[in-house]
């Protein structure tokens, strides 16, 4: 069982910013292949400054804490992930108050954030982005699965990997063209990353 209100959301930006932090080296690795090596500093920077946040954001119900994570991360983060994966949280939220309670609820926010993502990034599946795993998950969670933890996070692991030999068209790993390929998406790790948290919480 989940726990409800500012306990759950503590405990995803709690899991979700250890994560980021755990990981920032590797993600600004992924980002040096590709890009310009600081997707790892730019999602720590978004997370400490929603950590430092964290009781102020829990104290609100559920859609307004998680808008409010996103207003942090578009004000917080320099890189194209801040405004991103603020659009995707701002929007998240704004699907309902309360937090879910069931896989249709859950899918329902992630389809407004997949669709806030499309429409910031001028963005789809395909262009090697974080899309590339936020809409596979999306889609295999709306299947209504028998394990909606096991399935998200399968689906992620291997739409994080079905990244590698994408050419990237979208963002700045589109520069590198043909070069880009042969590489995760460092966008696409971080989106792992963030699912695989959530899970854990969920999990309990
Ligand atoms: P920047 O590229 O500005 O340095 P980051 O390194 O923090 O920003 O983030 C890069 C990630 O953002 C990419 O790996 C990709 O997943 C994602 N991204 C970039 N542009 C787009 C876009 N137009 N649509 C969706 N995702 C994008
Ligand atoms: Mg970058
Ligand atoms: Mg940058």
């Amino acid at each position: 069982e989940v726990a409800s209100g500012d306990a759950l959301v503590t405990a995803l930006i709690g899991a979700v910013h250890d994560t980021i932090l755990a990981h920032r080296d590797e993600l600004c690795d992924l980002d040096r292949a590709i890009g310009d090596a600081d997707h790892g500093h730019n999602m720590a920077r978004g997370f400490e400054a929603v950590a430092a946040a964290s009781d102020e954001i829990a104290a609100l119900p559920f859609g307004k804490a998680l808008q409010k994570i996103g207003t942090t991360l578009v004000m917080k983060v320099g890189g194209a992930s801040g405004p991103l994966y603020g659009s995707a949280l701002m929007a998240a939220g704004k699907a309902g108050e309360d937090a879910p309670t069931s896989l249709v609820e859950v899918v329902a926010r992630l389809e407004a954030a997949v669709d806030a993502v499309k429409q910031r990034g001028k963005s789809d599946v395909g262009a090697k982005t974080m899309l590339d795993v936020l809409v596979p998950v999306t889609e295999a969670l709306k299947a209504g699965p028998a394990d909606p933890l096991a399935t998200a996070r399968g689906t992620a692991a291997e739409a994080l990997e079905a990244t590698r030999p994408m050419v990237a068209t979208k963002g700045r790993a589109a520069f590198l063209g043909e070069r880009s390929a042969g590489h995760l998406d460092p966008g696409a790790r971080s989106s792992e990353l963030i699912i695989d948290a959530v899970c854990d919480v969920v999990e309990g």
